[in-house]
């Protein structure tokens, strides 16, 4: 049978870390296995479900490549693919399983379900549900509804019994049947509860793997008794461990950004989050750090995803994502780098770009992309290029621009820049070059001064590339505020 795999978020909130490599290795195992990867949504928290949640998510998955085969906005034959949508199929197997004695109503109240538990941790016992309406006769059910009870069902659990999972991942677990109370299945609402929509949904969804966190595996013992009591197949299961933080602490909000989209929003590509997120607990089987989406659907295995915790790394994303950014051609980052020249006041919100504006961004990510880790880090570098403001401020730049031979320096760079009908990086280069060569100078005599004189600063982005984006007009006006800082004589 074709592998069948599914990622099922709970449209609570964003697309964190953790769901997202939930999602990908799903979408890898499929691939690779010429597979079906299907998209469910396991809404039933009505209160915490939202539908912003789901766009979210469902867009945070696309802006990464996480594409599926089957499930919401895509179709199929197995949906709907909304869990509140298919409130009806679950009813069906509620109902054969109080049929079958495999289930029952209970009619508990909270306090007799708190008391309950008291008791039980008095003893030193593990807190669960003992069974107390199991074996009520219609006539007691019709007493209790006369008072108004609602009812919720539990799940009838086998007693004495061993549960035991070959975890692809985690190798065989065994769970005992006992430490586990009867357990809610369908809430009184009518609506089912997460361990038993997901089995109900796998099992006719022909899901072969479910891959997914490790948080789950827990449940995973009363998920298996509901497909035994119905007499289906188990599918396989592989639980991928947790992510930790530096400290060796489970990920959480205070570590900074948990969601998918607050790295989109800093400007961090989607290949470099793929490729970090990949490697957050499984590993090549070579010394390969890089990975494109194809590459990783050849080399992922399940094999070779690790038992031990994965550790959330934000320098090695951000080396990633360097190298990313270094790689694509910087024509395709115009449009994920707009955002962050806006917010600088750049470029108006409505206006398509000219070809000449599209052209200043390619020489400015050219400048500046090997000195960042994220797109939203450009807007240190912004002030090199924009504006007429400049200070020459640090004591060692405002020597250096003391030096007798700087007046002429700057003078034949006006005399040039004027003369230059286009002042690309090239043309820039040689006019550099030539101011040496005309008044005998070595190239850091130049350009010390040059530097200093454009921006203020002693270190910055490529000269070449200042001259460019500046442009004639601006090199002149801030050729004209530092002129105050030249030896007079
Ligand atoms: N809705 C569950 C969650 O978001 C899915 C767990 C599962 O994959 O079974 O955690």
């Amino acid at each position: 049978m074709s592998v069948r795999v599914r990622f099922a978020p709970s449209p609570t909130g964003p697309l964190h870390i953790g769901g997202a490599r939930s999602a990908l290795f799903n979408y890898l195992f499929a691939a690779g296995k010429d597979g079906t990867f299907i998209l469910r949504i396991e809404d039933t928290d009505l209160e915490r479900s939202s539908h912003e949640s789901e766009i979210g998510i469902i867009d945070a998955l696309r802006r990464l490549g996480i594409n599926w085969d089957e499930g919401i906005e895509v179709g199929g034959d197995n949906g709907p693919y909304r869990q509140t949508q298919r409130l009806d199929i679950y009813k069906q197997y509620t109902e054969k399983l109080l049929a079958a004695g495999q289930a029952y109503y209970c009619y508990c109240t909270e306090e007799e379900l708190e008391q309950e538990r008291q008791e039980l941790m008095a003893r030193g016992e593990t807190p669960r549900y003992m069974g107390k309406c199991r074996d009520l006769t219609a006539e007691q059910r019709r007493e209790l509804e006369a008072q108004g009870r609602k009812p919720v069902v539990r799940f009838k659990v086998p007693a004495g019994r061993e549960i035991v999972i070959n975890d692809l991942v985690r190798g065989k677990v065994v769970f005992e049947s006992d430490g586990i109370g009867d357990y809610i299945i369908v809430k009184s609402d009518g609506i089912p509860t997460y361990n038993y929509a997901v089995v109900i949904d796998d099992l006719l969804m022909n899901i072969t793997h479910v891959i997914r966190g490790e948080e789950h595996l827990s449940n995973t013992p009363r998920q298996v008794l509901i497909y035994e009591a119905l007499g289906m197949k188990v599918p396989d299961f592989a639980h991928i461990s947790l992510i930790l933080n530096s400290e060796g602490r489970k990920m959480s909000k205070r570590d900074g950004d948990t969601a998918i989209v607050d790295y989109f929003n800093k400007g961090y590509l989607p290949q470099a989050l793929v490729n970090f997120i990949a490697l957050l607990g499984w590993s090549p089987s070579g010394e390969q750090e890089f990975f494109s989406m194809e590459e990783l659907v050849k080399e992922f295995s399940l094999e070779r995803v690790s038992k031990s915790p994965a550790v959330f790394d934000l320098n090695k994303l951000n080396y990633i994502n360097s190298y990313y950014l270094m790689q694509t051609p910087p024509e395709d980052l115009i449009d994920l780098a707009l955002p962050f020249l806006r917010a600088e006041g750049l470029f108006n919100e409505a206006d398509i770009l000219s070809e000449e504006q599209r052209q200043w961004i390619v020489i400015f990510l050219k400048a500046v992309r090997e000195k960042i880790n994220n797109l939203s880090e450009i807007r240190d570098y912004i002030k090199f290029f924009t504006g007429e403001e400049v200070d020459v401020t640090d004591e060692e730049a405002r020597l250096i621009i003391q030096a007798p031979t700087v007046p002429a320096v700057l003078e034949l760079l006006r005399e040039k820049v004027h003369a230059t009908p286009e002042l690309d990086p090239p043309a820039a280069k040689s006019i550099l070059k030539q101011i040496g060569k005309e008044l005998k100078l070595k190239g850091r005599d130049v350009f010390m001064p040059v530097r200093i004189a454009l921006t203020g600063q002693m270190h910055g982005p490529d000269l070449d590339a200042i001259l460019a984006l500046l442009g004639p007009n601006s090199i002149e006006q801030r050729l004209n505020k530092t002129a105050k800082y030249l030896k007079q004589d």
